[in-house]
């Protein structure tokens, strides 16, 4: 039996791919992206204690095991996760893929899939493989939203049982994605490679803002990569600051006028299939 940390789960979801789904948040991250939404995703709990005192509904406290949550006094205040240092969230389970698919089964009359996301979920290829087993069987598709960063050609049978991948690719240039995220985009674009040759790629998705992503290099990179694959759709994603903690906390949104101009760009590269969010 697989576990995982689960962060969240939205019991139904029409933001995190098609129709509505539940969507399931892991924890944890193998890259830290500069415009990061949830930086309280990135990390596992370290146990340092430093939000125990700060709660204050007495929800927290030191054990043996590490720190321990009641989720029943938990008034969700988020206070233990703005004074964590460590981009980790103390309100994380860890759970088997039997009990996250007993959660979405009550979900099921009004979902039409399920979306497992992050942090990065590609981080639990086995808990993923058997949770989409066990939604398969009763007619839920799997979508997984990645950043790509781990290497799927590794894990067939993950890919055997998922219906698609949201995958993010954060820019074209390597050394622009390295001062994004901290890694390096060479499994991305493998990734890239291989889920558009096996028809699993969902959507592809690029957060834009000028002078710090290189999303014009990115659009034209994947246009030539996957000539006569294009049949996903792309998704520009304007930068926003909210929750975005670090050198790009202030930074504002991309203008309207500027993601048009993408959009534009994207069709004469050769995608039908735009959206702008
Ligand atoms: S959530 Fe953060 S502050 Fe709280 S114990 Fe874990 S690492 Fe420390
Ligand atoms: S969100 Fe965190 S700080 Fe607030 S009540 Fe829950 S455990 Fe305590
Ligand atoms: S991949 Fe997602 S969760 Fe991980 S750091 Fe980037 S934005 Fe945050």
């Amino acid at each position: 039996m697989k576990t995982a940390p689960v962060n969240r789960i939205i019991p139904m979801s029409v933001v995190d791919g098609p129709g509505s789904r539940t969507a399931v948040f892991l924890q944890g991250c193998n890259i830290a992206c500069a415009y990061c939404h949830n930086p309280e995703t990135q990390k596992l709990c370290c146990g340092c204690g430093l939000c125990v005192a700060e709660c204050p509904a007495g929800a927290l406290s030191m054990t043996e095991k590490g720190i321990r949550w009641e989720e029943e006094l938990c008034t969700g205040c988020d206070t233990c996760i703005h004074v964590c240092p460590h981009r980790a969230s103390p309100k994380v389970k860890e759970m088997s893929a039997e009990a996250v698919f007993r959660e979405i089964e009550r979900n099921r009359p009004f979902i039409r899939g399920i979306t497992v996301s992050g942090g990065e979920c590609s981080l639990y290829p086995e808990f993923l493989t058997e949770l989409f087993g066990l939604a398969r069987e009763t007619g839920l598709t799997c979508l997984m939203d990645s950043n790509g960063m781990v290497d799927l050609s590794e894990y067939p049978e993950l890919l055997n049982v998922c219906d698609g991948v949201m995958l993010d690719v954060k820019s074209w240039n390597p050394d622009v994605y390295r001062k994004l995220t901290g890694g390096d985009n060479q499994v991305v674009l493998q990734n890239l490679d291989l889920l558009a040759e096996k028809g699993l790629l969902a959507e592809v998705r690029i957060v834009c803002k000028p002078d710090v992503v290189d999303a014009e290099s990115a659009i034209q990179g994947i246009a030539e990569r996957l000539r006569g694959k294009l049949d996903f759709r792309l998704k520009l994603i304007a930068f926003r600051p909210y929750g975005v903690k670090g050198w790009m906390q202030n930074m504002e949104p991309p203008s309207q006028e500027y993601m048009e101009e993408l959009a534009a760009l994207a069709r004469t590269c050769g995608f039908c299939d735009i959206i702008i969010t």
